[in-house]
């Protein structure tokens, strides 16, 4: 059984060895792409369509080897109780690793490009003022860190853009982009943490630790999300906390499912 087990881990790894390899290339390939882009993202969307289906070619790999795998195991004349379903588990574990570093790689690749039309657009929009402070126009400026400031070239003093034409069609394209990858860690850990919770065979027998550990970093992602996406289009700053309840609405209704959050939650 050993030796069946050995195999299979062994094919897991070559899989995701092959994703790295594939995400790697993907990215390399994007960046003469994302150095181009000038109004829109689907140049650089349109490939990643098809490496998505590169990544679910690699999920039936994974899915094909475990048929094989879960084969021999059951031919196993003393296999231990529940060894057939723990090794599944790493089959829900190895599908989910594909989709986290896939969404990884495409969601920085699709904020790198997005970098670049918040550049453009705060260009635009800063050309037509004049600097706070030296009263030249804003025609040489360097991005600062924070959303709608700008460093003056002619004098470095930092000025608020109020978002022109330029900065709406940016806040409708790319500013999602940018709050997604500011968030992808939160988005990972809650990733992660549903996947710990499906990986129960009986839902009764999951910790309520791990719901709530669900429900926290679901909170978590969708706070930081909506804050970072109202940092660069600041219409939304009224909506963030109503966007998060509803954004909420998906993740209570899989935590409803468990008896012992419902309960807990007194119903
Ligand atoms: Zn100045």
């Amino acid at each position: 059984m050993q030796q069946v087990i050995e195999r299979w881990n062994a094919a897991i790894a070559e899989v995701l060895a092959r994703v790295d390899a594939t995400l790697a290339d993907a990215t390399a390939g994007s960046q003469p792409v994302i150095t181009r882009i000038e109004s829109d993202l689907t140049p650089l969307i349109q490939p990643w369509g098809a490496v998505e289906h590169q990544m679910h070619q690699y999920r039936e790999q994974v899915a094909d080897a475990w048929r094989g795998i879960s084969d021999e195991l059951s031919g196993v004349s003393d296999l231990p109780d529940g060894a057939l379903w723990q090794e599944g588990g790493k089959r829900d574990w190895a599908t989910s690793e594909i989709e986290i570093r896939y969404t990884r790689a495409y969601r920085l690749a699709v904020a790198a490009a997005s970098d670049v039309l918040r550049q453009r657009a705060v260009a635009a929009d800063a050309r037509s003022r004049r600097c706070g402070q030296c009263g030249a126009q804003l025609d040489r400026i360097r991005l600062s860190g924070l959303a709608l400031n700008v460093e003056c070239g002619y004098c470095r003093a930092v000025n608020t853009i109020e978002p022109g034409l330029a900065l709406r069609a940016f806040a409708a394209v790319g500013a999602m982009a940018l709050a997604e990858r500011q968030a992808l860690d939160q988005w990972e850990a809650m990733t992660r943490a549903h996947g710990r919770i499906r990986r129960y065979r009986e839902r009764t027998d999951v910790p309520l630790e791990l719901l709530r550990g669900y429900e926290r970093t679901g909170r978590d992602y969708w706070t930081t999300r909506a804050g970072a996406e109202a940092d660069f289009a600041p219409e939304q700053r009224p909506f963030v906390e109503q966007r998060v309840e509803s954004s909420m609405k998906g993740v209570h209704k899989t935590l409803r499912q468990y008896w012992q959050w419902r309960q807990a939650a007194g119903g």
